[in-house]
């Protein structure tokens, strides 16, 4: 399923200038392999921000905010190398209410039958 992306903007390195980062470098030989398609977007760090507050989030995906952090290759300055809005999967994780466990609320693991001493 291809995620809807708005690239908003890409920055240089605010140091040197230099538009090459540390994950393209290292992703190179991958990339000229084949094992990586080319136009990957590649980040050392990924800070995903929901637009919409929680409880506005209807659908199983929303509009986030996607902020890509890199360090630069000629210098070594970490900076964001650029700012998108993608269309995620919207993750329903929910912890289970304390106590409503199958033991009351503890999680320890009943040995399975015939496995008790003797
Ligand atoms: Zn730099």
């Amino acid at each position: 399923m291809a995620n809807e992306t708005h690239l908003i903007k890409t920055f240089s390195c605010p140091h040197c200038g230099g538009i090459t980062t540390i994950t393209q470098l290292a992703a190179e030989p991958l990339v000229t392999s084949g094992k990586i398609p080319e136009g990957t977007s590649l980040s050392a760090q990924k800070i995903v921000l929901p637009l919409l507050p929680l409880e506005k989030i209807t659908g199983l995906t929303a509009m986030v905010l996607l902020i890509e952090r890199d360090y630069c290759a000629d210098c070594g300055t970490e900076y964001t190398i650029r700012v998108s809005t993608i269309e995620a999967p919207i993750q329903m994780g929910r912890q289970p209410p304390p106590g409503s466990g199958p033991f009351g609320g503890f999680n320890f693991k009943q040995p399975p039958p015939g496995m008790g001493r003797g």
